[in-house]
């Protein structure tokens, strides 16, 4: 037989994404949201696809989605560039500015596929620690930037899995700092108290990214986006696949940019139903971190994450085990769900970190 041909040597030696998908009755492990999105967005949804010329190719420039994104956050659409999640548009990025012989620098614990995009796109990666309680540390921020001249600074915030909002002031140090672009990744920006986007300005190396796949309720249709100077949404737009954005993809996104106030309802909710869920978690015997997000990190005192994480399972509650992660021994996290779903997944928590009374001794 033949040889095979092999893939490039640094992908050959790369592990795939990893996320089990379950089919289970609580489903809190990939941060959606609970609820689906509006019945008038389905049903405007059907009638756009009516509309849509099938035959030709869509516009490329998704001009009206932009246009209406930008007016979101009161920028033009030349700020604005939109991808297929905004993985594909942290993967643009990673095209444009790294590449071979170019470094990102990521600091863990963070979202991996920061880095693993990254490495998919050859571009090395020059890791950071953060401090004990997760947060940013600037010491180690100006060492890892000095040593190793990253085109892209990533920070997430609020940090998956930490739940942690970075600060403005950190956020404006680092950007003193970076010696390229800083990317803050707000895909959970809208639950948090305030967002990055506050800091663009033309003349600062600043991007953002978001998506649709969390609170816009929509993770099924594939939609986020960047917004940052023109200058580098030019260059991204010289990278990404033509077309690359179909036209159903653009009337979703579009469409959904009418109900800006029912989202914003359903974030105040889930704001709401993440403090209780956290006050539970503190009753029980764990360690929990505060969120910004729609999702809590915690871990179990008394026994490993990953039994606790495989008893929830066998209850039909699925949340990600994030116990053999970077850092983050023995943790589990949780998404906010409905307060249905929360409660069956407190239940099930409760069930298996309480010890089953001991057996009665019968001599
Ligand atoms: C969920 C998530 C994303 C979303 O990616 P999409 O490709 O838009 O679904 C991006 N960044 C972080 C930190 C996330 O947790």
């Amino acid at each position: 037989m033949a040889d095979r041909i092999q893939p490039r040597d640094d992908v050959a030696l790369m592990p795939g994404y990893h996320s089990p998908q379950v089919d289970v009755e609580v489903r809190l492990n990939t941060n959606e949201s609970p609820l689906p999105p509006p019945e008038s967005w389905r049903a405007d949804l059907a009638a756009a696809i009516d509309r849509i010329g099938w035959h030709r190719y869509p516009d490329r420039a998704a001009a009206v989605l932009r246009e209406r994104i930008g007016a979101l956050h009161a920028v033009g659409p030349e700020q604005v560039f939109v991808a297929n999640g905004s993985n594909e548009v942290l993967q643009t990025l990673c095209l444009t500015y790294g590449g071979a012989g170019r470094q990102v620098a990521v600091f863990e614990p963070t979202y991996a596929l920061h880095s693993h995009i990254a490495r998919l796109t050859g571009t090395g990666v020059a890791t950071g620690e953060r401090a004990a309680d997760f947060t940013i540390d600037l010491a180690e921020v100006r060492r890892v930037l000095i040593e190793a001249q990253p085109a892209i600074t990533y920070l997430c915030s609020p940090n998956n899995p930490t739940g942690l909002v970075e600060t403005e002031a950190t956020v404006r140090e680092v950007l003193e700092l970076a010696p390229g672009l800083v990317a803050v990744d707000e895909a959970y920006g809208q639950f948090a108290p305030w967002s990055a986007l506050e800091l663009l300005d033309e003349d600062v190396p600043l991007v953002v990214t978001r998506t649709f796949s969390k609170t816009w309720s929509m993770a099924a249709a594939r939609l986020g986006y960047l917004v940052g100077p023109t200058w580098v949404v030019a260059e991204l737009e010289k990278v990404v696949l033509p077309y690359h954005l179909d036209a159903l993809k653009q009337a979703a996104g579009t469409l959904a940019l009418d109900h800006v106030e029912e989202m914003e309802r359903r974030v105040a909710a889930v704001v709401e139903e993440r403090g209780r869920l956290e006050l539970a978690l503190r009753d029980l015997p764990c360690d929990v971190w505060p969120s910004g997000a729609n999702f809590v990190l915690f871990r179990p005192q008394e026994r490993a994450g990953a039994e606790v994480w495989q008893d929830l399972l066998d209850q039909s509650v699925l949340i990600r085990d994030c116990s053999s992660w970077p850092r983050l021994d023995g943790c589990l996290r949780v998404t906010i769900g409905t307060p249905d779903e929360d409660d069956r997944f407190l239940a099930a928590l409760r069930r298996s970190l309480t010890p089953p009374t001991a057996p009665r001794n019968v001599e």
